[in-house]
């Protein structure tokens, strides 16, 4: 088989775990698969780096944030490469550049545009283990871009659909996908079979065990996607096609979001385009903007509500103090996002007052709330975040 093989942070968080990498695919490749592995930066490492930059201004320009991050990935893929030559397993590392992988230029949150794979098929065929730094490519001006944080699962998915492998292995720090993160309630469950779509609910609702676009792209190329351990040989998640799972669960998982600010506008003119102005200023900044909420107008005037990510305030308030509002302006970083995904919400109803039950049993304020096909999402005050978690895992008897 074909198979790439991506290995998150704390897989190769030190050169212990490096060197059990390198024992993991020196096996999968005596078994006669062909491979390619693709590598996050040692855990902590985008962190530290990140923080370097900080200790110098808030809103560091992206370009340089770029060359920065990347640095990482490099590291960890070409130890692995020396890891697996020092066996006498033939391998070779390259950068995002290297295996060809092309972006649009959105510094630190680039998209891939394409895959010019030809280099990695030709070290494919002469029998070398390819080992890829992740979260980084190339724009077409030649300058080094990432993919945003997560981004080494995206990198693995893209590669695997451009060349056509078998299976695309995620391995991780848990044995895969889990009703719910198994950090906050000890009595999650781990799924055996995952559908896309939910995958992608929980992904981009905070379950960062797969990066939401990852799962996105592995849907459109119809990918085989696996999350596993990387610490232990149990069978993992398989994040496949709905029609392939038998039994639709009602509610699947629980999200929590930390990395969510909310801002709110008061006093601002109800009247045509004020939307438009606001949301296409931020979306030309790049600011990804969630939950939007409008009231109804009283006196000309209503009051208007959104979330950005945490990680993306600093800009979002550079970018609202330009529009020269007279309006009030409120952030709050201090609220966090939790959700209820699932299928079988398609076709019954009560799930969503079940949630609103639940918070209001424990006397959770809900400050916000967004609804789609198959998940409830509510903004709540930060320091509730894990007790919601807990109590909704419980209220949909999810450990069960
Ligand atoms: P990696 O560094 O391997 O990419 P991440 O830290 O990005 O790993 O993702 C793995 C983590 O995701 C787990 O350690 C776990 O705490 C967290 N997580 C959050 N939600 C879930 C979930 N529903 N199932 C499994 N893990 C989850
Ligand atoms: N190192 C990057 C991050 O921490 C990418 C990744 O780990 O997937 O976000
Ligand atoms: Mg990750």
């Amino acid at each position: 088989m074909l198979i790439v093989q991506k290995y998150g942070g704390t897989s190769v968080g030190t050169l212990e775990r490096i060197s059990e990498v390198a024992k993991r695919v020196e096996r999968a490749k005596k078994s006669g698969h062909s491979l390619v592995i693709v590598v996050s930066a040692m855990s902590g490492e985008t962190n530290k780096l990140i923080e370097f930059a900080k200790y110098f201004t808030n809103t560091p320009p992206r370009r340089e944030m770029d060359l920065l991050l990347s640095s990482g990935e490099r590291v960890t893929s070409s130890l692995l490469s020396i890891a697996l030559s020092a066996k006498g397993i033939d391998s070779v590392a390259l950068t995002g550049r290297q295996a060809g992988i092309y972006t649009d230029n959105i510094h630190t949150g680039a998209r891939i545009d394409k895959i010019d794979s030809a280099q990695i098929t030709q070290y494919i065929k002469q029998g070398k283990v390819v080992v890829i730094a992740g979260f980084q490519g190339i724009t077409n001006n030649g300058e080094v871009s990432t993919l945003g944080r997560g981004g080494s699962d995206l990198s693995a998915v893209a590669i695997a659909g451009s060349i056509k492998a078998d299976l695309c292995e995620i391995y991780t720090d848990v044995d895969g996908v889990y009703t719910t993160d198994p950090r906050i309630e000890r009595n999650a469950k781990k799924i055996n079979k995952i559908s896309y779509d939910e995958m992608l609910e929980l992904a981009s609702l905070g379950a960062k065990v797969l990066q939401s676009r990852s799962v996105e792209l592995a849907k459109k190329l119809n990918v085989a996607l696996v999350t596993r351990s990387s610490f232990n040989e149990n069978e993992g998640t398989l994040i496949t096609k709905e029609e392939s799972i038998m039994e639709k669960a009602l509610v699947s998982g629980i999200a929590l979001d930390k990395n969510q600010a909310r801002v709110t506008l008061r006093g601002v003119k109800d009247e045509p385009g004020i939307a438009a102005k606001i949301f296409n200023k931020l979306a030309k900044e790049n600011i990804n903007v969630d939950m939007i909420i409008q009231n109804i107008g009283l006196d000309g005037v209503t009051n208007l509500g959104f979330t950005v990510p945490k990680d993306e305030i600093e800009e979002a308030k550079r970018v609202m103090s330009k529009l020269n509002a007279s309006e009030l302006l409120e952030f709050d970083p201090k609220v966090v996002k939790v959700s209820v995904v699932g299928l079988g919400m398609k076709s019954h109803s009560g799930v969503a007052s079940k949630a609103f039950d639940t918070l209001a049993k424990e006397n959770i304020n809900i400050q916000m709330i967004s609804t789609s096909e198959i998940k409830v999402s509510m903004v709540i005050d930060k320091k509730y975040g894990e007790l919601a978690v807990r109590a909704l895992h419980e209220a949909y008897h999810l450990d069960k």
